[in-house]
């Protein structure tokens, strides 16, 4: 089971108290974007086998929304954080990179 720590209340949360929320981290694009751009805003999303960054929703709990690293193929969880964080904290970052070398914030975006 996945266990995630909501960065909000301060509780480690089992899955089935969570909502998913999708893709963390999105560019948004509204009125004077390209038809391409607002097509992907919309619809396109990373599905990756491997370090993700998602919005979830401690539903069960707080109520609020907060992102989360993990990796999808082993489940692995690398931090939470505000979800009025424009890009992962450093720490979060940090410990990635220790775990996954090849891996790049820069890569996400
Ligand atoms: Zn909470």
């Amino acid at each position: 089971m996945l266990i995630l720590h909501c960065p909000n209340c301060g509780q480690d949360v089992d899955e089935t108290d969570l909502h998913a929320g999708g893709e963390a981290h999105l560019k948004r694009f509204g009125p004077g974007s390209t038809d391409d751009e607002f097509e992907d805003y919309l619809f396109r999303r990373a599905n990756p086998k491997g370090v993700h960054f998602e919005r979830w929703h401690h539903t069960y709990g707080c109520g609020k929304w907060f992102l989360a690293a993990r990796c999808t193929a082993t489940l692995e969880v690398f931090g939470t954080y505000s979800a009025q964080t424009p890009e992962p904290p450093q720490d979060i970052k940090d410990a990635i990179k220790s775990r996954r070398p090849d891996w790049t914030w820069e890569s996400q975006s």
